[in-house]
């Protein structure tokens, strides 16, 4: 086992001790992305030079013993679609290839200011639309535990990037289960904050009623360590809620004596392999065995979720992605055109991949006059009522737990020619988006070595319980 393989929360206190320093640690993620990346393909941009700068950097204040946070020294990668300055911003397509940030995201600020080392920008599917990472402009990226696999997505190079040592934390975005899916898919822990808990400033948008920024990493444990820097109210950012920043890390704890637990009887049914709803129904009943009270719950409405979702994810996006038309941002289309109606039409056309246009013209569709009030619309009615279904739960659980995906990682190729089957695999994750719920995937075993996820959902605001829940998991599962 290699530095890079370590925990953050083990590293960090290595480097406290000063048995190591965040050179040896960069130098060894570092070394680890030259081996492996030119096959796994989670980076779409590895910034050597800052980053060993910045490892420097902080053994300087290891040495002087100031400014330190857990994160300091700690390799961390970044998804693609927050803005960092003066490094590439791609959103993995053609259309923001070149595109360089005059400023940084206020979460990569954060990060940057605690002294983390920033160690490159990871591979998604374009503008974060899908849920394989196979649609980056630049290639899929391969799943570390099978590279026939994807690694899930659309945060699926930072998910990856964390699972095979090339970084020890990653930041990713989750509009519909983009944290939570690969996280699941990698074997890793990603957890999806409250809607309005992460500054979205510097995010570049998909969906902005659903997206939300979250930490990915090892363990529960590393996740709060990136939870407690990137949280808070931001000025910048309207969505961002003006509540009370609990301590993530110090407040962590594994009692889970008298914890209410929800099993939602509509999240196992057909559709889910069985394999799986066994690895999750084993976790469950662990924590049962160790004092968590396991409640059967409803959320009728579950069935409306991707449809509501995709309506309404694409009904955004057509808006958010108006803005890419050759004048203000990146590229713009280099042939004879006759006028400005051409030069948008070549540029989009050129700029945008596949799964980028259909969104954009099936968002268009749907806010469009005379279908507005059939789709649009009624996706909204649906979104109030599965939010009401947790309201509703969560008098009685502190806490609900389904699978994060119906199955393991699939093969690359095996859903891509088929946007339904794709978009059906978000069944489990999207109603939190929908509902602006914090959720979260830790693994809970295996099948044929490839990894299952467990998805705890909590309620708003109440990412402490999440985190506990899945550090007593966690915890059992180890000593098992
Ligand atoms: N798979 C979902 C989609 O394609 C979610 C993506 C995400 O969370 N960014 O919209």
């Amino acid at each position: 086992m290699e530095l890079c393989d370590y925990q953050a929360a083990e590293l960090a206190r290595l480097l406290r001790k000063r048995e190591i320093s965040s050179r040896e640690i960069t130098e060894s993620a570092l070394l680890r992305i030259e081996n492996k990346d030119k096959t796994l393909n989670a980076f779409l941009t590895v910034t050597p030079e800052f980053a060993l700068k910045q490892a420097d950097a902080a053994d300087k204040k290891f040495k002087e013993g100031r400014d330190i946070s857990p994160v300091t020294g700690i390799p961390v990668a970044i998804k693609d679609n927050l803005c960092t300055k003066g490094i590439r911003t791609t959103c993995a397509s053609k259309i923001l290839e070149h595109y360089i940030p005059p400023y940084d995201a206020t979460v990569v600020k954060k990060i940057l200011q605690k002294g983390a080392v920033l160690i490159g920008k990871t591979n998604m599917d374009e503008f974060a639309m899908g849920s394989s990472t196979e649609n980056s402009a630049f290639g899929p990226t391969r799943n570390p535990r099978d590279i026939k696999r994807v690694p899930g997505g659309s945060s699926g190079g930072s998910a990856c990037a964390v699972a095979s040592g090339e970084a020890v934390l990653a930041i990713g975005s989750d509009t519909g289960g983009s944290i939570r899916q690969p996280a699941s898919f990698c074997g890793v822990t990603g957890m999806k904050p409250t809607y309005g808990r992460v500054s979205r400033y510097g995010l570049v948008s998909y969906a902005s009623s659903l997206d939300q920024i979250g930490p990915i990493g090892r363990s529960v444990e590393d996740c709060t360590m990136l939870m407690d820097v990137i949280a808070g109210y931001d000025k910048r950012d309207t969505t961002s809620i003006n509540v009370p920043k609990p301590d993530f890390s110090g407040s962590l704890s594994s009692d889970i004596n008298g914890l209410r637990i929800g099993l939602p009887k509509e999240y196992f049914v057909e559709g889910l392999d069985p394999l799986v709803k066994e690895k999750v129904i084993d976790a469950v009943n662990l924590l049962g065995s160790h004092g968590a009270e396991i409640i059967e719950i409803s959320l009728p409405r579950t069935p409306f979720a991707v449809g509501a979702y995709y309506l309404i994810a694409t009904a955004e996006a057509s808006s958010n992605l108006a803005r890419y038309d050759g004048v203000k941002y990146g590229l713009r289309a280099e042939r004879d055109q006759s006028g400005l109606e051409e030069m948008y039409e070549y540029t989009r056309s050129e700029g945008f991949g596949k799964e980028v246009k259909r969104r954009i013209m099936l968002g268009c569709y749907v806010l469009s006059a005379g279908y507005y009030d059939a789709y649009y619309l009624k996706a909204q009615k649906a979104r109030t009522l599965i939010k009401d279904d947790f309201d509703r739960a969560f008098q009685d659980v502190d806490c609900i737990i389904t699978p994060t995906s119906p199955s393991t990682a699939f093969e690359i190729g095996e859903k891509s020619d088929d946007p339904i089957k794709m978009y059906l695999v978000d069944i489990y994750t999207v109603s939190l988006n929908l509902s602006g719920l914090p959720g979260m995937s830790v693994n809970c075993g295996t099948i044929d070595g490839l990894p299952v996820g467990l998805q705890i959902i909590g309620k708003p605001f109440d990412e402490e319980t999440l985190f506990c829940a899945g550090h007593a998991y966690q915890q059992i599962a180890e000593r098992k």
